[in-house]
C-alpha cells in the first residue's frame, strides 16, 4: 500500500510533511475558482489537454482543481502519479510512461486515462513541506525544455502563494467569528440590565419618557443586532433549536406589521391569501418577514412595501417587494452569505447578518428562500414554508 512499482512513497518527514499540509486547512476543502484558474492557465501554457492540483495526505490524494479530469475529488494515495512526484523538490517529467521502468504496466498508463506524458512540479510551504503538486498530463509522449520546467515550477510557487493567502482569510474569518462569538456573549448581561434600568427609569419618571423612548429604540437596535452575532454563531454551529407550534399564517403577517408600522410609519400593504395554518417555530418566521420588511424600509426608504401571501399545493409562499435601488445581479447569488452587504460603503448597511440568519431559519423549517431583483425596480424577497396537514 506504501509503495508504487516497488518505490516507498512515504517520506521520511511524512508526518511533520502532513501536520505542515493540516495548518493550511486545504486537503478535503471544496472546488475554489482560483485554482481552477491556475489549471487552466497550465493547459494554455503547455498545450496539454489534462491539468490537476493535488494535495497529499498520509492516505489521500485530493484533487482541488483540474482540467478534464471530470472534477474527481480524491483518489487513494498509492493510487495516482503524485505519490511520487512529492518524493522530490524538482519537477518529475515523465516523457512516456509507457516506457518507464515502474509505471509502463500502472493502471493509468494502460487503462481508459492513457497516460504518456506526465510533469509535476512540487507545491512546497515556504519551511520546505512537498504538501502537493501542480500536474501536466497528456495522451501523446513529448518533452518539457528547461524553461517549461522552470515555468511550471514557478506555478506551483503561485498555488502555494494561493494556498496561503487562502489560509491567511480562513483564519481571518476564524478570529472574526471568535470576536463575534465572544463580544455577543459580553453583551447580553449589560444590555439586559441596560433595558431593566430603561424600564424602572419609565417608571420613575413619566415626565422624561421622551428621552427613555430614545434610550428604549437605541437599546432595541443595540439588542436585534447582539441577538444576530449571538444566533449567526449558532447556526454556524448548528444549535439552533425549532420550538415548532401551529399557527395562523395570517395572524403572523400582521404582527409584523404592526411591529414595523410601530417603528417607521411607512407605507406597507398585506395582498393575497395568508389564511392557512403553518407548523413552524412562530417566532423566528416572524423574525424572517420583520428582517425582509426592515431592510425594505432600510434599502428602499420611501417605496411602499407590499407582503404577499399565496397558498401552493403543500406549502405556502411569502413575498416582501419593495421599489428601491434593487441589486445589481452579479451580487445575488451572494446575498444570503454570511457577514455579505452588497455595499459595505453605504451608510444605511448592517452587519451583513440578517439575510443569512433569515435563509437559515427558512432552511431549516424545509422552505426555500430567493431574490428577484432588477436594478432601479426593487427588489422581491420570497421564501416557502411546508404547510401543515
Ligand atoms: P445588513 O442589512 O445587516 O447589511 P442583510 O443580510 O439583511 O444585512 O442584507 C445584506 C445586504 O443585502 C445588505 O447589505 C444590502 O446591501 C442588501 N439588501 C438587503 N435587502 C435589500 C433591499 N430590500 N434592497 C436593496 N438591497 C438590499
Amino acid at each position: 500500500m506504501d509503495t508504487i512499482g516497488g518505490v516507498n512513497i512515504i517520506p521520511e518527514n511524512d508526518a511533520e510533511r502532513v501536520a505542515a499540509l493540516e495548518r493550511y486547512q486545504i486537503a478535503g476543502s471544496r472546488r475554489e475558482t482560483a485554482f481552477d484558474s491556475i489549471c487552466r492557465l497550465a493547459c494554455e501554457l503547455f498545450a496539454v489537454p489534462f491539468s490537476h492540483i493535488s494535495f497529499l495526505d498520509a492516505d489521500t490524494e485530493h484533487i482541488k482543481a483540474d482540467v478534464g479530469l471530470g472534477g474527481i475529488a480524491r483518489v487513494g494515495r498509492a493510487e495516482g502519479f503524485c505519490a511520487l512526484a512529492i518524493l522530490q523538490s524538482e519537477v518529475m517529467l515523465i516523457e512516456d510512461a509507457s516506457r518507464h521502468a515502474i509505471l509502463a504496466s500502472h493502471p493509468y498508463v494502460t487503462g481508459e486515462l492513457m497516460i504518456r506524458f506526465y510533469a509535476a512540479a512540487p507545491v512546497i510551504t515556504p519551511d520546505g513541506f512537498i504538501i502537493g503538486t501542480l500536474c501536466l498530463i497528456d495522451q501523446t509522449p513529448r518533452g518539457l525544455t528547461d524553461r517549461e520546467q522552470a515555468l511550471l515550477q514557478h506555478l506551483a510557487r503561485v498555488v502555494m502563494e494561493q494556498t496561503e493567502l487562502r489560509n491567511d482569510n480562513l483564519n481571518l474569518l476564524q478570529q472574526r467569528d471568535q470576536f463575534i462569538e465572544v463580544a455577543s456573549h459580553e453583551m447580553r448581561t449589560p444590555l439586559t440590565a441596560l433595558k431593566a434600568a430603561a424600564q424602572f427609569l419609565d417608571k420613575k419618571h413619566p415626565e422624561d419618557a421622551g428621552i427613555i423612548a430614545q434610550v428604549n429604540k437605541s437599546v432595541q437596535r443595540l439588542s436585534g443586532m447582539v441577538n444576530d452575532m449571538f444566533d449567526a454563531i449558532r447556526l454556524k454551529e448548528k444549535t439552533f433549536d425549532l420550538n415548532r407550534t401551529a399557527f395562523s399564517l395570517q395572524i403572523l403577517i400582521n404582527n409584523c406589521r404592526d411591529y414595523v408600522q410601530l417603528a417607521n410609519k411607512k407605507d406597507l400593504m398585506i395582498e393575497g391569501d395568508s389564511d392557512v395554518n403553518i407548523i413552524a417555530d412562530a417566532v423566528k418566521i416572524e423574525r424572517v418577514i420583520v428582517n425582509l420588511i426592515q431592510n425594505a424600509f432600510k434599502y428602499a426608504p420611501g417605496s411602499p412595501i407590499t407582503i404577499h401571501a399565496e397558498k401552493l399545493p403543500g406549502f405556502v409562499k411569502v413575498k416582501v417587494t419593495d421599489h428601491g435601488p434593487g441589486i445589481p445581479q452579479d451580487k445575488l447569488p451572494h446575498i444570503f452569505r454570511r457577514y455579505y452587504r452588497s455595499d459595505p460603503s453605504g451608510v444605511q448597511t448592517g452587519l451583513g447578518l440578517g439575510l443569512y440568519i433569515a435563509a437559515e431559519i427558512v432552511k431549516q423549517h424545509g422552505g426555500e428562500i430567493g431574490v428577484d431583483s432588477q436594478p432601479g425596480d426593487g427588489c422581491t424577497f420570497w421564501f416557502t414554508l411546508p404547510v401543515s396537514i
